[in-house]
């Protein structure tokens, strides 16, 4: 399978991370749209939320318990936004589950 980010986990291709344990990684966005945007992605792959279940949860409950250690580690202590985008109509560009943490900032009011 060809997965970006399963080869970011890989360490085929390198990223500045911010935060790792034994289920998430987190590491800054190539590209980033906030002062601080941080992808946390869980270390198995899930190909976005719509293929969240009962047999994959708990990473994404490690990942939800991962973001505000990494939120404090970050100095977002005003604030932060968590997006993740699925499908076509969501933008989502890379298959394997992500969420954006942007802040550093104040952040618009409209959500897309
Ligand atoms: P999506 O559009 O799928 O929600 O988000 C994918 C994100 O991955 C984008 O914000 C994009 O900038 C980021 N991205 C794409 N390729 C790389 C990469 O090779 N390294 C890092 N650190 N981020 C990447
Ligand atoms: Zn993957």
């Amino acid at each position: 399978m060809d997965c970006l980010f399963c080869s970011i986990l890989e360490g085929k291709i390198p990223s500045n991370k911010v935060y790792e344990d034994e289920r998430v990684y987190a590491f800054h966005d190539i590209n980033p749209q906030a002062p601080v945007h941080v992808l946390v992605i869980p270390k198995v792959h899930i190909s976005s939320a719509d293929a969240i279940g009962e047999e994959n949860s708990a990473a994404v409950a490690a990942v939800f318990e991962a973001i505000p250690k990494i939120a404090k580690a970050l100095g977002l202590e005003k604030g932060y936004r968590i997006v993740t985008n699925i499908g076509e109509h969501g933008c989502q560009s890379v298959k394997h589950l992500h969420f954006h943490v942007l802040g550093g900032t104040q952040l618009s009011e409209t959500m897309n």
